[in-house]
């Protein structure tokens, strides 16, 4: 697992710094989105707020991670798909925020319309996100 995480920070030109791998592991054993405020409680005095901050910033301008805002304002990270790079994020699915557990999921099998914008605009990014309860709290 470890290797993996070195290997993509390589990928990248990154160097393997701990703080960074800590939060890519983090980020890759949930399985919804993480907000800072949580990251920051997970990790603890691993890093500082400003390391993390920088490390995350990286991470997104590199195509590693994505940034969804959540139904409260709050940044959450999760790891994109293979798909993403330094250039450009390719992002078409929906994101789900429970509004019992708050948490935030990214629903890669909903696939977002590709929306008809009228001449003269350029769609960059679609942020859309999908309120209502989780399959994880229906069943509680
Ligand atoms: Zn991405
Ligand atoms: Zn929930
Ligand atoms: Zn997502």
């Amino acid at each position: 697992m470890a290797n993996s995480f070195i290997k993509l920070l390589e990928q990248n030109d990154l160097k393997k710094t701990q703080p960074r791998l800590s939060v890519l592991k983090v980020l890759t054993s949930r399985e919804m989105a993480t907000s800072q405020p949580d990251l920051e409680a997970i990790l603890g005095k691993e890093i500082d707020r400003v390391t993390l901050y920088r490390t995350l910033k990286t991470f997104e301008d590199k195509g590693i991670i994505h940034k969804v805002i959540d139904n409260k304002g709050t940044a959450n990270y999760a790891m994109c798909s293979h798909q993403c790079n330094a250039k450009e994020h390719h992002h078409d699915h929906l994101h789900f925020n429970c509004t019992q557990c708050n948490n935030l999921y990214c629903l890669d099998e909903c696939i977002l319309p590709h929306f008809k914008v009228p001449s003269g605009y350029q769609v960059e990014n679609v942020q859309l996100i999908a309120t209502g309860i989780c399959a994880k709290c229906k069943q509680a």
